[in-house]
């Protein structure tokens, strides 16, 4: 028993066709060959749409990144934190708690905000 591919519109038995219950006779109404040359094509064709939109991607989020890469450094790494925690209380690093370098964090980046503030102080006259 086999049926006409409305592909190519050849006659094939029908384990030339997969499977697919949604169909009425149980089988997929493009043969195998054909079903896998049109998903061939669609996946090359969906392979450059894909190169092409993550190419725009990239352009347009390479400005966003470096202000990610910037901010990221501001945030201060652990490893920045742990060196001044390490000279300025002369403890070892395996002594140094997830909480003591968040804490630190802060404490770097809250002197940093007063100096700014400062800066701007002096430059303004205060307004
Ligand atoms: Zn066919």
């Amino acid at each position: 028993m086999g049926k006409i591919c409305t592909k190519c519109g050849q006659y094939k038995e029908l384990d030339q066709y997969h499977k697919n219950k949604t169909r009425k006779l149980g089988y997929s109404v493009w043969c195998k060959a054909c079903t896998s040359i049109t998903r061939n094509i669609y996946y090359k064709k969906n392979k450059e749409v894909r190169r092409k939109y993550s190419n725009e991607y990239d352009k347009k989020n390479r400005k966003t990144r470096k202000k990610y890469k910037k901010s990221y450094t501001e945030r201060l790494r652990d490893g920045y934190v742990i060196d001044i925690l390490m000279k300025i209380y002369e403890i070892k690093k395996k002594d140094i708690s997830k909480d003591m370098i968040n804490i630190k964090r802060k404490m770097i980046l809250a002197k940093r905000l007063i100096r700014l503030k400062k800066q701007q102080i002096k430059t303004t006259g205060g307004a």
